[in-house]
C-alpha cells in the first residue's frame, strides 16, 4: 500500500481547548489510483494532506508512506522520505519569477545530486508529459494560469514520487482549464503509478476518479463507488 492512514486524529490548539481537525480518519490509496476528497471549507482537507505529506504529525494514528511507518522515522529520515517519495502540489503555483519552466523543475531536483544534464532531460520529459514541450524556456509571466499550474504539477513529479498530494489545483482556473488539469492528473496517476490524493471543490469530474471521499468536520466518509483497480495499472 503506497499511502495508508489508519485512525488518524489531529487537533490544533483553540483558545482554552483543542479543535479536532481530523477525527479517526482512514485512507488507503493504492499505486496508480486517484482518490478525490471533497468537503466544505474548514472541514480538514488540507490538514489531511499535511499529515499525509508528513509535514504535520497527528496526535494519534498510523501514517504509512511507501511502506515506511512514519512514526519510526526521525526528522532527517522524514525529510528524505518527503523528498524521494512525496510530490506536493499546492493551490497556488509557487513558481520563481526569474526561472524558466524547465529550471523550475531542475532546481526542485537539485538536492537529489543527479547530474545537471540528467535533470534537464527529465524536466523536458515531464514538461512534454504535461503538454508544455514548447514552453520549457518561458518564465512564469509568459505562461497562462493553467500552464503555470501544469509546471507546478510537473515539478512535483521530478523526483519520481510514489505519492502525489494535490490541494485544490483548479480553484484559480476556469471550468474548461480546470477539467483539463483534472484529466492530466488522472493520466499522470496511471502512467507514473502514483498514489494520488486530490482535494477538489469541483464536483463535475468526480466520476473520472477511482474513489471519492467526503470530509465533514474532520471525519472522512468514503463514497459508495466501488474501488476496483483501473484496467491500465501495471502490477505494483
Ligand atoms: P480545509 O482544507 O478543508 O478548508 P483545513 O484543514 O485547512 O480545512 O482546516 C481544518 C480546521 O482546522 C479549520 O477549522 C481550520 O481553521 C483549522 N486549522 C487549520 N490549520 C490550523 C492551524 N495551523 N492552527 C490552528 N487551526 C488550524
Ligand atoms: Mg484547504
Amino acid at each position: 500500500m503506497t499511502l495508508f492512514l489508519h485512525d488518524v486524529t489531529l487537533t490544533y490548539p483553540d483558545g482554552d481547548g483543542r479543535l479536532t481537525a481530523l477525527d479517526a480518519v482512514e485512507l488507503e490509496v493504492p499505486a496508480g489510483t486517484l482518490t478525490a476528497i471533497v468537503g466544505p471549507s474548514g472541514s480538514g482537507k488540507s490538514s489531511l494532506l499535511a499529515v499525509a505529506a508528513t509535514l504535520v504529525t497527528p496526535d494519534s494514528g498510523r501514517v504509512v508512506v511507501a511502506d515506511r511507518d512514519t512514526a519510526r522515522l526521525g526528522a532527517a529520515e522524514k525529510a528524505a522520505l518527503r523528498r524521494e517519495e512525496i510530490g506536493i502540489v499546492f493551490q497556488q503555483p509557487n513558481l520563481l519569477a526569474s526561472l524558466t519552466a524547465a529550471e523550475q523543475l531542475q532546481v526542485m531536483a537539485h538536492l537529489s545530486g543527479r547530474p545537471a544534464r540528467q535533470l534537464r532531460r527529465r524536466a523536458l520529459e515531464l514538461l512534454d508529459a504535461v503538454g508544455l514541450a514548447d514552453k520549457a524556456d518561458r518564465r512564469p509571466h509568459q505562461l497562462s494560469g493553467g500552464q503555470r499550474q501544469r509546471v507546478n504539477i510537473a515539478r512535483a513529479l521530478m523526483n519520481e514520487p510514489s505519492v502525489l498530494l494535490v490541494d485544490e489545483p483548479t480553484s484559480a482556473l476556469d471550468h474548461e482549464r480546470g477539467a483539463a488539469v483534472l484529466d492530466l492528473l488522472v493520466t499522470l496517476t496511471r502512467e507514473r503509478s502514483t498514489a494520488t490524493v486530490l482535494v477538489t471543490h469541483d464536483h463535475a469530474h468526480l466520476d473520472r476518479m477511482d474513489r471519492t471521499a467526503t470530509m465533514t468536520d474532520g471525519r472522512l466518509t468514503h463514497g459508495a463507488r466501488p474501488a476496483e483497480p483501473p484496467a491500465a495499472v501495471p502490477a505494483a
